[in-house]
């Protein structure tokens, strides 16, 4: 059944035997790209900039101590003379103009009245030798370093960076509320160059504002001995310090971020999926089997539906947040505010989905949402395809997207006297959480729903697989994805994505 009407129409001896079979498998890897991606982790560790993180958490004053040493590589193709690093912590700052929280989730992202936090850099230095603290707009989210001299592309420099940041009491990314304490975007992140500038967009309240490379991480976390730590990265044993805290050290190659969660409350359970060992780390589950269940056959399903996950850990950790969850490598929260079962559930399938669009194949999800988002939404709905044990209606779903955006596009139409329907488009130009939503996830599952429909399941899976091994580790642009699906469907395929970013597709209800 076809659910969109828009212009377009689907396009109607034993050493023998061996090679022969080695042959017969090297040409279906080549021909239909069943392996994991090209790269592999142990390849990529030499080729990305190295962090090394020791922190130390007081949870007295919530106070978290850093001292971290990057050695950083260029990545680009010209000469550096500065590197610049996101300071997102200080989005939650007093003095903070673009707020992390819109007025319509202030009332639950702090549920104890308004709180703040910050980042403050005590020093930096680049290779040994001191350098003035340059931090600079948006609301000082971004620290100028400069360098002694010019850096030239795949050299590397080592920066030195010494900071303090309180944690605010806001049930957000960066915060902590009575179950969990969330340490996610809290430290000094190399912006990415482009475009001739260093990437400095603010820490808005709509999308998730980030964009960042693959990096090696190493880091020690001290924090007291009541607490449970999640964490992305494989963590090695945990010793108890001369005053009695606990000391974690942690290894993490080739992730674009790193993120960890504390607990006084976490059980925690685990199970395999692949090489992949899967904890789920909560309080107040009773379901909590099956929420671990649902993280392992996402894993497994998206192993074989796009490709295999190379990392040994991931967890699923349930979190005071205000959204519904929030991706990180290795590492998803998933709010304990969301109620049903079946939506819980949800939660995890789809930030399990981007571990794959975000974390393995990263995009840039300031400007283009929609190929992140859109694609995790409708890798969610391929889930529920393939495995119908959790009894959701696909085609339902997507009637019930397409009649609710067709809704919202009407009342805004309405309201403002026109509405925009294109998908590409900064998240921080949103009129609002909602109208970002409707362009980026629901418009995007009704894209892809539409782009499947147009060549198929089978050159669609194809072309998903074709994107994730060509991209993995890197950072795809939506032409990466566009020829991708070129390469496999054989037809020009541009004018259709255009069509649907742009806005110019209209949409309207099935009759
Ligand atoms: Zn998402």
């Amino acid at each position: 059944m076809q659910k969109i009407k828009n212009t377009y129409k689907k396009s109607k001896q034993t050493k023998k035997i061996v090679s022969i079979v080695f042959l017969f498998l090297l040409l279906s890897c080549i021909i239909f790209g069943v392996t994991a991606c090209k790269a592999n982790i142990k390849s990529q560790t030499k080729n990305v900039s190295n962090y090394s993180l020791s922190l130390d958490f007081d949870d007295s004053t919530k106070i978290l101590k850093g001292s971290q040493k990057v050695n950083y590589i260029n990545p680009t193709e010209i000469a550096l003379n500065e590197v610049w690093f996101h300071l997102y912590a200080n989005a939650f700052s007093k003095d903070a103009k673009i707020k992390p929280v819109s007025n319509l989730y202030k009332q639950k992202a702090y549920p104890n009245g308004e709180d703040y936090g910050y980042i403050k850099v005590n020093s930096v230095l680049v290779e040994g030798k001191s350098q003035e603290i340059k931090i600079t707009e948006p609301d000082n989210e971004i620290l100028v370093v400069k360098l002694n001299s010019e850096l030239y592309p795949e050299d590397r420099v080592d920066i030195q960076i010494d900071y303090e940041i309180l944690l605010p009491n806001c049930l957000h990314r960066f915060g902590y509320g009575d179950n969990t304490y969330n340490f996610g975007n809290f430290y000094p992140i190399a912006s990415i160059y482009e475009n001739g500038t260093f990437q400095h967009d603010a820490y808005g309240n709509n999308g998730d504002p980030f964009y960042s490379d693959m990096a090696n991480y190493d880091v020690t976390i001290t924090y007291d001995s009541i607490f449970t730590l999640a964490s992305s990265g494989k963590q090695s044993e945990t010793t108890l310090t001369e005053t009695g805290k606990k000391k974690t050290q942690i290894k993490a190659n080739v992730v674009r971020d790193f993120a960890f969660v504390l607990s006084k409350r976490f059980q925690v359970i685990s199970g395999k999926a692949g090489k992949t060992t899967v904890y789920y780390y909560y309080y107040d589950d009773e379901y909590a089997n099956d929420s671990l269940k649902a993280g392992i056959d996402s894993i497994n399903t998206f192993n074989s539906l796009f490709g295999e996950y190379p990392y040994e850990t991931f967890s699923v950790v349930k979190a005071n947040f205000i959204h519904g969850g929030m991706e990180y490598p290795n590492l998803v929260y998933i709010s304990d505010s969301v109620e049903s079962k079946k939506d819980y559930l949800n939660v995890i399938i789809h930030e399990t989905a981007h571990q794959w669009w975000y974390g393995l194949v990263g995009s840039n999800a300031v400007e283009y949402a929609w190929q992140d988002e859109g694609l995790t939404e409708y890798s969610t709905l391929m889930f529920y395809k393939k495995n119908p044990s959790y009894e959701v209606d696909v085609k339902e779903s997507l009637n019930a997207s397409l009649s609710s955006y067709l809704l919202f596009s009407e009342i805004c139409t309405s309201v403002y006297g026109s509405y925009d329907s294109s998908m590409t488009r900064n998240v921080n130009s949103f009129r609002g959480d909602m109208e970002y939503v409707y362009a980026t996830y629901v418009k995007g599952v009704l894209f892809f729903d539409n782009l499947n429909e147009l060549v198929g399941d089978k050159k669609f899976e194809k072309s998903l697989k074709h994107y994730f091994n060509e991209n993995c580790f890197k950072n795809a642009s939506p032409l990466d994805m566009i020829s991708s699906f070129e390469r496999i469907c054989k037809t020009n395929i541009k004018g259709f994505f255009d069509s649907w970013t742009s806005g110019k597709v209209v949409l309207q209800n099935y009759k």
